[in-house]
């Protein structure tokens, strides 16, 4: 898991770079509304069902807040808190006009009835309601979360305040949604590995050899922009575990195995390896696209990759970073990494606002706009600097953040 000390140790390592004072540091880092709710409702059984839900809001000083839901029975406040503030970081290194925020419930979607989900949604709006908003604070999926849940949201939230689809990111198309959202994160995840295998050295994608934990929206969508790339994915795995195939996995056909069989598991001509193993295989590039924390002091010396591509939020514990950059490993972070969800986020909640729709062909030039212009960035301070890309990432994030909170008034 990936907590609020994780994320606050990358930005106090950059921030002592930079000079920041230590009561804007303080300042930066604390956030600005927690909020944790009960969420019961009666389960199909007709028993109570109690769960908690969490909604932080932690930098408003660049924009509305911005960030996902999500549902996931390990969800606490130290993570929901770790995650929000790396909105914050992640929406001012792409300079969307957006603050941080995330939330969600610690349940576990899967045990749930579509129903019981449903309920659980519209609980869980009837306490944030007023409290998130098109210009206040404006969620979207993540883990655990989709399309449908969004809806929900929508509707729950216009019930009370009249009419909003730009309260909410990440809808299904025919609801106000985005073309292109969905597989947004993913296709960014392709557009940022572009840049910067281009620029530390590393070539194109085509032939590379991926290895991507998780197959969810992010891996699943990752893998299938790396096949059309030309990269041979040769190992793939998912909560049920893992399965590998050293000449490349045949992508297309395992998209449909696993929505078929609803996991990786039991792919035929693969065989099968576990979560442990694949975050070690002999590959090019590794691509976390699912949990946090899972690269830590125990595992980070036996990683073979080249290249770490950090398509998940804050899968890197603080150690296995320093362990992997010692180690000569090159690492794309998430807070860039991943940003192409958000980024197509705010293109939804442009649209909406405008009440205008745009093109798939134009989402995707303009995604592909705002990776290279991050990327660029990006890669200049860490030469001048002469850091590692995480660090230049959030110097870049620090130094928006931090003018926009002095320019507005401490
Ligand atoms: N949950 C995604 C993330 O971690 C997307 C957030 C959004 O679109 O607001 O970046």
């Amino acid at each position: 898991m990936a907590g609020f000390e994780e994320v606050n140790y990358y930005f106090r390592r950059a921030a002592r770079i930079m000079d920041v004072s230590s009561h804007v540091e303080r300042m930066l880092v604390t956030p600005f509304r927690e909020v944790k709710v009960d969420v019961s409702i009666t389960l199909d059984s007709g028993e109570l069902g109690t769960f908690i839900g969490y909604r932080v809001q932690h930098d408003r000083s660049r924009g509305p807040m911005k960030g996902g839901l999500r549902y996931h029975p390990t969800l606490d406040m130290d993570e929901a808190l770790g995650l929000a503030s790396l909105m914050t970081w992640k929406t001012a290194i792409v300079n969307l006009p957006y603050g941080g925020a995330k939330g969600g419930i610690a349940v576990d979607p899967h045990q749930l009835s579509d129903r019981e989900l449903e309920r659980l949604t519209r609980r869980f709006v009837e306490q944030i309601h007023d409290i998130i908003g098109p210009q206040t604070d404006i969620p979207a999926p993540d883990m655990g979360t989709n399309a449908q849940v969004m809806a929900w949201i929508m509707d729950e939230y216009s019930k009370i305040h009249g009419f909003s689809p730009a309260v909410v990111t990440g809808k299904p198309v025919d609801l106000f949604g985005s073309k292109g959202r969905e597989e947004a994160t993913g296709r960014g995840v392709v557009f940022a590995m572009e840049e910067f295998l281009k620029d530390v050295g590393g070539g194109e994608i085509r032939g590379k050899r991926c290895a991507i934990q998780g197959f969810g929206n992010v891996g699943s969508w990752a893998a299938r922009f790396l096949h059309e790339a030309g990269a041979r994915v040769v190992a793939v795995s998912d909560q049920r575990g893992g399965i590998r195939n050293p000449e490349g996995l045949d992508i297309p056909k395992l998209l449909e195995h696993a929505r078929r069989a609803k996991t990786v598991v039991g792919f035929p001509g693969a065989d099968s390896i576990s979560n442990p193993e694949l975050l070690v295989s002999d590959v090019d590039v590794l691509i976390p696209a699912a949990l946090g924390g899972v690269l830590t002091k125990e595992n980070a010396n036996d990683v073979r990759a080249r290249y770490l591509v950090e398509a998940a939020n804050a899968p890197t514990t603080p150690e296995a970073d320093e362990i992997l950059t010692r180690r000569g490993i090159q690492i794309l972070p998430d807070v860039y990494a991943n940003a192409g969800g958000v980024t197509v986020s705010y293109f939804e909640w442009t649209q909406n606002i405008q009440q205008f729709t745009w093109e798939e062909a134009k989402i995707s030039t303009e995604l592909k706009r705002y990776m290279s212009e991050a990327y660029a960035t990006l890669s200049r301070v860490a030469r001048e600097r002469r850091v590692p890309l995480r660090t230049a990432a959030f110097i870049v994030a620090i130094g928006r953040v931090g003018r926009a909170t002095t320019l507005r008034g401490l």
